[in-house]
Formats: structure tokens, C-alpha cells, sequence
């Protein structure tokens, strides 16, 4: 996909801080950084009256162009947005300050947390990016409630370190533990455990938040449910949330982690559905690898058990009975539980080593239907290659109980059961080719999948319509439409979705 122009004029190597008199040229879409700047902007401008002053921030307005480039990158590498400026907020009054600005000049804007979506969701061409990374505070935890308070940049790896601390944990994570909390509570946070306890989302007792319009606003199940329930999954539409309160749960020290092998899909899919109604184990998911013969033919289904203090120490006949894997190939270890959650460091860091982490990630995330899932997770997988997804892909498949997933926002279909099935693809970033074709893989998978009553998990990389976002959200669209135009009226906030015109 090619590089998008910018359309405006930005001026270029300024580091505007809370000390400088800043301005934005309303006439020109330009900014300047000093009085002096301000001046020439005004000069040159058509009208005199056109310029606007930047608030005055505890924090960084950056507008260089090296902060430019970075904010218009995201680790899908695919899509690339240049903004005008980037926030590096000093407090949240700068987050409100500057969401007030960029509302009373129509000006896109769009948090970013890890940056880590794949096809241009954190970018706002021409407007503003505010970095979320200086709001990672982690309030004190209260064993009492059972909750803690954390900034919206907070990553979800300090959060676990910080609640283990007091023996207390999320119950649910993603299996990458260094995302942000604002950004997988934007789009919903699914792990292992999100079977038996819901999503990130489904585990949030209270927001506070920055409306489109710039209103901070403290919101919860109780106090202003419509806002709660427009920003959790709600991609960030509606609000920028600045701090989040997490539901605990007490933490196991250690956990049991049991990997079996099946030769065929259907049988795979079967067994994590047996083990997830009966809600045999703490954490369920599964992956697809290529076989010798090079077709997508090994299924490795992994689930965990957590032992003292929250559960009995586990017994491996009980958890394994009726189960038809392979029994020749059952791994069995316990590792302690942060080891377990952050399980995929060593993984990410042999692939930053290969250089692959930085390849374009094409990622298809789908929500199977439970009855259709092995005939169409079979058809996508069959017009697949182990080399057209790329060096050091995944393919995950795993299933989650619609009755635990209680955030309308987050889609999964109407089954019971739903199978999130995802192909994390990559490729050599300037192979456009490769890029260009998996993102038609990934638009075909799509509608095969949305015409049997399935839909995606909005983390990836497939080019949508706003059509086929409102054909996504279905009966929550109507709840999602109203909220932004009571929050968000003019607009602003996170474009790079797509899903309003
Ligand atoms: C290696 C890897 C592993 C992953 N594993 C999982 C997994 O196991 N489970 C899972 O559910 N997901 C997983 N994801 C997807 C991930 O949860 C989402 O892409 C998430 O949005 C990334 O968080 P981030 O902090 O990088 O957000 P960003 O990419 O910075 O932002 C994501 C979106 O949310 C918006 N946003 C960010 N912060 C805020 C905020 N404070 N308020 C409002 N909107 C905001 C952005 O504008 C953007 O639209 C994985 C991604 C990667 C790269």
C-alpha cells in the first residue's frame, strides 16, 4: 500500500514546549512554535485573525520530523499517516487541553499506546497523535475492593508486576504482555482465559476519560453506562481513556501447562470445546503449525491449570480424561505463574533478533462461528502455504463462551461458542507483493467468514468499508452511532479505523 501524502503544511523541526508561545494557523493548517513564528505565519496568512494559540502544556507538543515519521508507522508497517504533531502529554489536563484544541479546529486525533495495530489504527494524518506512554501510572492496590487504578499507557506486563506484588492479578491477559492498557481495552483483550472470565473489558470497574469534545469524565457500569459501554471495545471512537480501574482476582504461584498434539482440525477444535464448556482448565487456546508435508496439519492445544493457592494441585488423569490427542506427544511443565504470562518475552526476543519483528504483519483475526468453525477454519487454511504467511507466522485458534463476553462492543458471532482464529502473517516490509496479496487473503477470508455468521476481532489488518463496520457492530451499531455524535461530535477522534466516513 503506498505512502500517503501529507496534505498540510507543518512546520518542520520544532519541539514546542510548555514554555513557548505556540500557534495554530487556522487559514494555512500550519503551526508555529514562537511569537516571532506566530507573527510570520500571521503575515503570511490571508487573514490576520486566523491564528490560534496552542494551550500551555506540562508536557511536549512535537512536531520534528522524527516524531512524525514514528507516529506515522505502526508495527503492522503497511499503512503509513503522517500527523501534524505528536502530544507527549505531561498530565491529563494536556490530554483534555489539547483534545479541546484539536476539537475547536477539526483536527483528527488519535491515542496511541504500544502503537502495536497493524494497519494504521493509532495514525491520524494531518492531525494529532497523543502518546499515551507518559500515563503509566499504577495507583496502589486495593486488596479490600479487589481493584487497582492505572494510567492508560500503563503496560499490562508492570500492571501484572505490580498486583503480584499484593497477590492479586487481572484474571485475564493478552498473550503479549507489553500492550498497553488503553489500547486493548479500545479493542476488547482476549487471552487464554477469557473463556471462563470474559475479556479485559469485561473486567473494568470504572473509566476515566476524555470525550471528543474534551469533557474529562469519570464513567462506570453506573455512571454514564452509555460512555462506558461506547469506549470499552469501542476503538477508541468516542473517548480517549486516560485511567482505567481493573477488577483483581487472587493469583496461583504456580501453574501446569499441558500441550497436546492432534492430527486433524476437527477433532482439535472438538476437545477445546469439551474442555471449555466443562471449564476444566484456567486457560485454553491452540495453534495450527506446518506439518512435513507442508500443509497447516499439526494442532497443538494448550491449557493451563492453576495450582495453590487458588486451585487444588492439579491432577493430570482427571484434567486429561477423555481427551483424544495424540498420547505419545503430551508435554506437561509448571512454571511460575509470571513466567506463564509473559511467556512469549524469549519468542518476541529471538524474533527481534532474526529481524522478523520488524516485518510487515498482515494479521487476519477472525471470530468463528462455533458450529461452522472447522469447515471454514479448513477453507481458509487450505488456499494457504507455511511460505505465504511468512517467516515465524502464528496461527492461533482458539474458542470463547458468548455468555462470559458481556461488552456489546466486542463482536463475536451469535453461537454460544465463538473460535477466535488468527493468522499472524509476515513479510519483508518492502515486498508490496506479498503484503498486497495477503491483504486480499485476508478480505476474502473475511467475507466467507461474515456470510456464515461470523465476523473479526478489530486487531488486524483488513481493509473494511464503514459499511462492513455497521454490518460488524449490528445491534450495537445504533448504541455506537449515537454515542459519537453525543461525544464526539465533530468527529476527530481515531480516523485510522475507518469507521465513520
Ligand atoms: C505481538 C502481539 C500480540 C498480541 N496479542 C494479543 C492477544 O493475545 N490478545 C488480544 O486481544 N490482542 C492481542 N494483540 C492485539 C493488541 O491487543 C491490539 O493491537 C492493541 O490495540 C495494541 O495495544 P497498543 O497499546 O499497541 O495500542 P495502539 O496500537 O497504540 O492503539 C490501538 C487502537 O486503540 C486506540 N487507543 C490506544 N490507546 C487508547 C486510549 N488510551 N484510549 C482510546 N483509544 C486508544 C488507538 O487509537 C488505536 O485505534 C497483540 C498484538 C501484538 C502486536
Amino acid at each position: 500500500m503506498p505512502r500517503t501524502p501529507s496534505r498540510r503544511t507543518v512546520l518542520r523541526g520544532l519541539t514546542v514546549t510548555g514554555a513557548a508561545v505556540a500557534a495554530f494557523d487556522t487559514a494555512s493548517r500550519s503551526w508555529a512554535a514562537t511569537a516571532a513564528e506566530s507573527e510570520t505565519a500571521s503575515s503570511a496568512s490571508a487573514t490576520s485573525t486566523t491564528l490560534a494559540k496552542v494551550p500551555r502544556l506540562d508536557g511536549t507538543l512535537l512536531t520534528d520530523a522524527s516524531s512524525l515519521t514514528a507516529a506515522a508507522d505502526d508495527y503492522g508497517h503497511i499503512v503509513h499517516r503522517r500527523p501534524a504533531a505528536v502530544l507527549r502529554p505531561g498530565s491529563v489536563r494536556d490530554v483534555v487541553a489539547m483534545v479541546r484544541f484539536c476539537n475547536d479546529h477539526r483536527l483528527p486525533v488519535a491515542p496511541r499506546g504500544q502503537g502495536h495495530s497493524p494497519f494504521g489504527q493509532a495514525q491520524a494524518e494531518d492531525g494529532l497523535v497523543i502518546e499515551t506512554a507518559p500515563l503509566s501510572g499504577i495507583g496502589s492496590v486495593n486488596t479490600a475492593s479487589r481493584t487497582v487504578t492505572v494510567g492508560a499507557g500503563a503496560k499490562w506486563s508492570a500492571v501484572a508486576r505490580a498486583t503480584l506484588a499484593q497477590g492479586l492479578t487481572p484474571p485475564v491477559f493478552t498473550d503479549y504482555l507489553e500492550l498497553s492498557v488503553g489500547g486493548t481495552l479500545s479493542v476488547g483483550g482476549l487471552g487464554g482465559q477469557a473463556h471462563r472470565v470474559g475479556a479485559q473489558v469485561d473486567n473494568v470497574t470504572e473509566l476515566q476519560v476524555v470525550t471528543g469534545a474534551g469533557e474529562l469524565v469519570r464513567c462506570s457500569p453506573s455512571r454514564r453506562a452509555d460512555l462506558f459501554r461506547a469506549v470499552l471495545a469501542g476503538l477508541g471512537q468516542c473517548a480517549v481513556i486516560v485511567e482505567a480501574t481493573l477488577r483483581l482476582v487472587p493469583a496461583p504461584t504456580t501453574v501446569r501447562r499441558y500441550q497436546l498434539t492432534y492430527g486433524d482440525l476437527a477433532t482439535f477444535l472438538d476437545d477445546q470445546r469439551v474442555l471449555v464448556r466443562e471449564g476444566r482448565f484456567d486457560y485454553v487456546e491452540g495453534q495450527v503449525h506446518a506439518d512435513a508435508a507442508g500443509t497447516f496439519g499439526v494442532h497443538v492445544l494448550e491449557a493451563v491449570a492453576y495450582g495453590p493457592p487458588v486451585g487444588p494441585a492439579p491432577d493430570d488423569a482427571a484434567l486429561l480424561r477423555g481427551l483424544r490427542h495424540d498420547p505419545a506427544t503430551v508435554q506437561i511443565a509448571d512454571q511460575p505463574y509470571y513466567d506463564f504470562l509473559d511467556r512469549l518475552a524469549p519468542v518476541i526476543a529471538a524474533m527481534k533478533e532474526a529481524g522478523i519483528w520488524g516485518f510487515a504483519h498482515p494479521w487476519l483475526n477472525l471470530m468463528l462461528p462455533g458450529a461452522s468453525a472447522a469447515a471454514l477454519g479448513a477453507q481458509v487454511l487450505n488456499g494457504l502455504t507455511p511460505a505465504d504467511v511468512g517467516p515465524g507466522a502464528v496461527i492461533l485458534f482458539y474458542p470463547l463462551l458468548r455468555d462470559r463476553l458481556t461488552t456489546p462492543l466486542l463482536r463475536t458471532s451469535d453461537d454460544e461458542m465463538s473460535y477466535l482464529f488468527d493468522i499472524l502473517s509476515a513479510a519483508a516490509p518492502d515486498d508490496t507483493t506479498a503484503v498486497d496479496r495477503l491483504l486480499a487473503v485476508n478480505r476474502s477470508a473475511y467475507d466467507t467468514v461474515a456470510a456464515a455468521g461470523g465476523t473479526h476481532y478489530p486487531v488486524g489488518s483488513i481493509p473494511l468499508t464503514p459499511a462492513d463496520w455497521q454490518a460488524h457492530f449490528g445491534p450495537a451499531w445504533a448504541g455506537l452511532q449515537s454515542a459519537k455524535c453525543t461525544y464526539d461530535p465533530r468527529g476527530i477522534l481515531v480516523p485510522g479505523q475507518g469507521i465513520f466516513d
